[in-house]
């Protein structure tokens, strides 16, 4: 069910081409906070994501993903559901090409936030973008707004539902950052099943914290977000690109 993009760097980076590419239970709430605390904006939650330590032949994080959230192949790619994709980017001038895992960007400044006719794409104070799918109409009008193809339509009746993350048919999604788990104080299942890769290409915090992990090493090397220029600010950032 992976999927994988060839882009150019150049307009990965920065250039004139954006990336081109409900029915719930009642009562059940989306995203949930297990902690009483509420979401606070002296938090960013963010990834860093080391492109040359993440190979083109691992799918590690695109299928903890998949399991973590019950998303499975209908047998169509073009509408299968998939919230990290891995993408490969090739330097015409060198041909050296880099695969590194692609997902919702958490932008400060989210355009599917702000397109959203009813509310239902929003940013948590913490900076992760989310959807309540309670009052998702499945207009899609997010999925044309986002400029990194971070979201999916559901086409298909869900199985496998998982209780920390209801689907539903005829909504939109998208990667959550795994707040079920952040909430609970652990780690998103795609920056776990790449560290028990052996390979550590990602790295998940606190952006506001400068004694983070995260803020350090982003402090310490050269590190970009995709398409900066739209000013979307991403909280996901990439080392190496
Ligand atoms: Fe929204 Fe796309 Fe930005 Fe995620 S990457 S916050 S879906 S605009």
């Amino acid at each position: 069910m992976s999927e994988s993009f060839e882009v150019s760097r150049r307009a990965l980076l920065g250039g004139a081409v954006a990336f081109t590419a409900a029915t719930l239970a009642p009562g059940v709430v989306l995203y949930a906070r297990s902690s009483d605390e509420p979401a606070t904006g002296a938090v960013r939650w963010g990834l860093l994501i080391d492109v040359n330590q993440c190979k083109g032949d691992c799918n590690a994080c695109v299928e903890a993903c998949n399991t973590e959230f019950g998303l499975v192949s209908h047998g169509r790619p073009d509408t299968d559901p998939q919230w990290v994709r891995k993408v490969t980017v090739t330097d015409p001038e060198t041909g050296v090409s880099q695969s590194f895992p692609v997902m919702c960007q958490h932008c400060a400044h989210p355009p599917c936030a702000d397109v959203c006719p009813t509310g239902a794409s929003f940013r948590r104070a913490d900076g992760i973008v989310l959807i309540n799918r309670h009052i998702c109409v499945g207009c899609r009008y997010c999925e044309m707004a986002c400029p990194y193809k971070a979201r999916n339509f559901v086409h298909e009746n869900v199985t496998d539902q998982k209780p920390y993350a209801p689907r539903g048919k005829g909504t939109s999604e998208a990667c959550t950052m795994c707040v079920h788990r952040i909430d609970e104080g652990r780690i998103p299942a795609c920056v776990e099943a790449c560290a028990a890769s052996g390979r550590a290409a990602m790295l998940f915090g606190d952006l506001n914290d400068p004694n983070s992990d995260i803020a350090k090493r982003v402090a310490a090397v050269n590190s970009a977000q995709i398409r900066a220029d739209l000013r979307t600010d991403p909280g996901v950032r990439y080392q190496g690109l």
